[in-house]
């Protein structure tokens, strides 16, 4: 049985016993109050704790309203447009070589997938754009060349795009405001110019974390 199911079993015969005798007010049983390292609800004791309190700038900005007025003029990336359908089309032909490829080929495909998506949801999403926890560098080192085996820019241009995302979400603010429609916020951002909103709101983001970290300048070279 689960430690907390039998602490919770523990508790509620404890309250029961407590309405007929008054002696066991006073001597609590002891899994319940002392052992508190295994007590899963000792976490929720201090919701309000913030394990970050050096990033805030991650954190949804309702202030934030979008500048009346025409948008401006969208300027198209043909470098961008060009590389992408050229991903595209070489995914499509991938997908023909399957069914004649050898099994080694299939397992580093699948290897493949599955460190490139270590490298931006452990690496560019929860550990540099949100610190949501502290990687030593070994760690760092893995998910830096998992990052750039998933080909999705250098971590340091994910965080910041993602950190102006979560500020300023579904905002001219926010590189893919989903309000721009599901190709713009899904594909489309990628291939023109910044919104000037996204420029000058990311502009004022506190990156200092990211720019002290070696690794990452490393990459970005
Ligand atoms: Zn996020
Ligand atoms: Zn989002």
């Amino acid at each position: 049985m689960p430690a907390h199911l039998l602490q919770e079993e523990m508790a509620s015969s404890y309250a029961s016993s407590s309405s007929t005798t008054t002696t066991t007010i006073t001597e609590p049983p002891a899994r319940v109050l002392q052992n508190g390292e295994s007590n899963p609800e000792k976490n929720l004791l201090h919701p309000e704790e913030d394990i970050r309190p050096e990033m805030k700038d991650d954190i949804f900005d309702p202030s934030y309203k979008d500048k009346e007025g025409p948008r401006p003029k969208l300027e198209y990336v043909w470098r961008n447009i060009i590389l992408m359908s050229l991903l595209h089309l070489g995914a499509l032909y991938g997908i023909i070589l399957i069914p004649t490829c050898k099994v080694y080929t299939w397992l580093w495909g699948f290897a493949y997938y599955i460190i490139s998506a270590l490298g931006i949801t452990a690496g560019a999403h929860r550990l540099w754009s949100h610190r949501s926890y502290k990687a030593r560098l070994p760690l760092r080192i893995f998910l830096i060349i998992a990052n750039t085996m998933a080909f999705q820019n250098d971590a340091y241009e994910w965080a910041r795009d993602h950190r102006v995302h979560h500020k300023f979400s579904e905002t001219d603010a926010d590189p893919h405001n989903a309000r721009r429609g599901f190709f713009f916020s899904h594909v489309g951002w990628l291939l023109v110019r910044k919104h000037p909103a996204v420029k000058e709101k990311g502009g004022l983001l506190d990156l200092s974390d990211l720019k002290a970290e070696k690794l990452l300048m490393f990459q970005r070279r």
